[in-house]
């Protein structure tokens, strides 16, 4: 089972811009001005990223549907995250950044922008809680072959 946050698109009031109000008092990452809006992205990223490891032992699961810019942020989140677990940089914030420059190319304007700071974010509040480095419980795994048995 995928973990989908259920966040329906915002625009900018001032500019028309997507966001997620990923912090409080939060300022529209195109045009700076202030939105009077928060979402607890954050901490529903965490949860999404925790079940996809109990279930699937890594963050991308196996199959995703993208239909708003909060699930679309997800889809990248899980990837760079699997990418963090293979290649174990020294600097994980260095690293997000240069992944996501990399594969922005001349499209990242002020939305490449927005997912890099949201993604330093989540991975910075994740990694104190040790969220890289908890295994899967006995009981998560119990869970997981019951479920199994329903799926051909
Ligand atoms: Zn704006």
């Amino acid at each position: 089972m995928t973990i989908h946050i259920d966040f329906k698109d915002k625009h900018c009031p001032h500019c028309n811009a997507l966001y997620i109000p990923f912090y409080k008092d939060f300022k529209c990452p195109k045009c700076g001005k202030s939105i009077n809006d928060y979402f607890d992205f954050v901490d529903q990223m965490i949860q999404s990223l925790n079940a996809h490891k109990n279930l699937y032992d890594q963050f991308n699961p196996p199959t995703w549907y993208t239909g708003s810019l909060v699930e679309y942020f997800q889809s990248i989140i899980f990837k760079i995250f699997d990418a963090l677990v293979q290649e174990k940089p020294k600097n994980g914030k260095k690293y997000i950044k240069k992944l996501l420059d990399s594969s922005m190319g001349d499209e990242k304007e002020y939305l490449g922008k927005h997912l890099e700071n949201v993604a330093l974010r989540v991975y910075d509040v994740f990694e104190k809680e040790g969220g890289f480095s908890k295994k899967r419980s006995e009981k998560d795994k119990e869970n997981i072959n019951l479920f199994e048995r329903f799926i051909p």
